[in-house]
């Protein structure tokens, strides 16, 4: 039988040694820690292991009130405090901190930027901006200005938002030109509320210029001629929303219409949608073209179209809207049964037919440009959900 080499013999209690060592340096340092570290700091960690956070945090309030040094120990608290929504705490215990005349100049930065976000998470946005507006020159500076940014725009001070953005850009933290031109939109929105016209246009180009693929700023260049009375350039412009993005199509496929319907001319509004909608299916612009047809060419030709539609793409949004076109046109016996078997299906459609938050997935009836669940820009794609989930298929 093979002897087992001396040294491989050795190695356990080699091993063992090394460990031992460790593990006595190891608890001498713990222990000199601990010295240092009054009772209720063990009393707290036990409270928060045995998950009883409320009394750990009563601990840990003892202990930064015997020994106000602890100044980490003010940190933890306070973000603890904000997570658990008690703001107010948090706000004391980062007050407490900056009241401190000898902090030093990195901890009390820490503590501006923690108190900025105990103010905006409490709602009180004129503090936070406060908070946050002193430490431009700190190392949280972009931090800082990240939250100034999602201030201004839960206040809507675009103006204020675009700044920031671009102070945001400059400072090397990528790109904001995407939400830059939604500012711009915002403002002109608002200038076309009040009618005024000329600085809604101004906006909008300012939007364009910083993103040339705005289709949100082109549709409402488009609106602006239309409340102008300028409908052949609205047309022009509708148009160009086609070129830049197909999908976004659907979204301004009524606004063509009408245009082309005051200009006398709603045969030639209708070919042009339907060409659209030979090139891309899409279950809004159907609705649109179906209901045209029905007024212009009446409810057969309707029908062919919705029809050849629910044969090309089958889905259930495309047989809601055929059977809508078949219900209007049914002898009364039949029309009963085919308006329950309607029914039916729009009552499921109406779930599978929402637009859906690229970023978070909150599903809205209405498009939007900016979600309500999470304040993204532009997720939400121009497309029902079943019609995403039908593309999404292997
Ligand atoms: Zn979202």
């Amino acid at each position: 039988m093979d002897s087992i080499p001396w040294w491989l013999a050795l190695a356990p209690f080699v091993l063992f040694g090394l460990g031992w060592v460790a593990a006595r340096v190891d608890i001498r340092h713990l222990l000199t820690e601990s010295r240092s570290l009054p009772s209720s700091y063990f009393q707290g960690l036990n409270f928060l292991l045995n998950e009883q956070p409320d009394r750990a945090i009563d601990a840990f309030i003892e202990v930064v009130k015997l020994d106000p040094e602890t100044i980490e120990l003010h940190f933890a608290l306070g973000n603890l405090f904000r997570r658990r929504g008690e703001t107010e705490r948090a706000i004391r215990m980062h007050q407490n901190l900056l009241s401190r005349p000898d902090l030093p100049a990195e901890q009390r930065g820490h503590a501006m930027f923690e108190l900025g976000q105990d103010y905006l998470k409490a709602g009180l946005l004129d503090r936070a901006e406060e908070a946050f507006r002193q430490l431009d020159s700190s190392s949280y500076a972009t931090e800082a200005q990240r939250h100034l940014l999602e201030i201004f725009q839960l206040e809507k001070e675009w103006n204020k938002a675009i700044g920031a953005a671009e102070e945001l850009q400059a400072s090397g933290s990528g790109s904001h030109q995407l939400r830059i031109a939604h500012f711009h939109c915002e403002l002109a929105q608002s200038a076309i509320n009040e009618s005024r016209l000329d600085d809604a246009e101004r906006e909008l180009e300012a939007g364009l210029a910083a993103n040339r693929k705005s289709v949100r700023a082109l549709i409402m260049l488009g609106d602006v001629a239309v409340q102008r009375g300028l409908d052949e350039d609205a047309i022009a412009v509708f148009k160009r929303v086609d070129q830049l993005s197909t999908p976004h199509t659907a979204l301004v496929a009524e606004r063509m219409l009408d245009a082309h319907r005051r200009l006398g001319r709603p045969t030639e509004g209708l070919k042009l949608l339907r060409s659209y909608l030979d090139a891309s299916p899409s279950i809004d612009l159907l609705e649109v073209v179906l209901r045209a047809t029905a007024e212009e060419e009446g409810a057969e030709a309707a029908r062919v179209l919705a029809r050849e539609a629910l044969h090309r793409a089958p889905s259930l949004l495309a047989l809601a809207q055929y059977l809508d076109v078949r219900a209007q046109m049914a002898a009364p016996s039949e029309r009963d049964d085919l308006e329950v078997v309607r029914n039916l299906i729009h009552n499921y459609t109406r779930r599978i037919g929402r637009y859906t938050c690229s970023n978070c997935g909150f599903k809205a009836r209405q498009f939007h440009w900016q979600c309500t669940g999470c304040a993204g820009w532009e997720t939400y794609p121009p497309r029902r959900s079943e019609e995403l989930d039908s593309q999404n298929l292997p």
